[in-house]
């Protein structure tokens, strides 16, 4: 039986980097809009893990299918985690991106070295048509700039330098940061377990 896959996400680009990776796992994949789901969704969990299982949740009640929905975030060391899973919410979810990344530098002046040690972190929620769930999690590693550089990405990309790269996240090409990328990693790990479960074809 051929199965769908449905990722719990409204972000198109998200979408186009997801297909990329799983296409050849043989099913269709949707976005919860293409699926015609649109369960309210309220993400109060305490870890990425929980908050990713919440949404994938929501979505396999309206539909059943094999569904997955990630959540990540930027994870500072010297900031005791912050901003962690309230990433898009830090200062305000209106608050722009410059205004965001400004003030994470200022909150590390006089941090050095391994001092400014941060990651992006992903983990990505598979709810099986059985109700089982699969999970899976990865970092990307860095250290926060000294100040924000480049223009590709989004978000927090400015200010994660990547030392074996000598740039930041947002001074990689798309295909560079997909390779090495948090979320990229932990999709690569989900498809490699979704790839078993559909062999053994539940
Ligand atoms: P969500 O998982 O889509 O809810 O994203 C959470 C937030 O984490 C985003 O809004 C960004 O602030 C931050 N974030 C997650 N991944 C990245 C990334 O690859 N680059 C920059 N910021 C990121």
């Amino acid at each position: 039986m051929k199965h769908r896959i449905i990722f719990a996400t409204g972000n198109a680009g998200k979408m186009k980097e997801i297909r990329l990776i799983l296409e050849d796992l043989g099913c269709p994949v949707l976005s919860m809009k293409e699926a015609q789901a649109d369960p309210e969704i309220v993400e109060n969990g305490v870890t990425f893990g929980e908050n990713a299982e919440i949404k994938a949740r929501a979505v396999w009640a309206c539909t059943g299918d094999i569904v997955l929905a990630d959540d990540s975030g930027l994870v500072v060391d010297y900031i005791g985690g912050e901003p962690g899973i309230y990433s898009a919410r830090y200062l305000g979810e209106d608050t722009s991106y410059d205004i965001k990344n400004q003030n994470i530098i200022d909150r590390l002046a006089g941090a050095e070295g391994e001092q400014r040690s941060a990651r992006f972190v992903c983990n990505i929620a598979a709810v099986l048509p059985d109700g089982r769930v699969l999970h899976t999690e990865a970092a990307m590693e860095g250290l926060i700039a000294e100040k924000p550089a480049g223009n590709g990405g989004f978000g927090y990309d400015p200010i994660l330098y990547l030392p074996e790269f000598g740039k930041t996240s947002a001074e990689l090409t798309i295909e560079e940061k997909n390779k090495i990328s948090h979320r990229g990693k932990a999709l690569e790990a989900m498809k490699a377990q979704l790839k078993k479960v559909l062999e053994e074809e539940f």
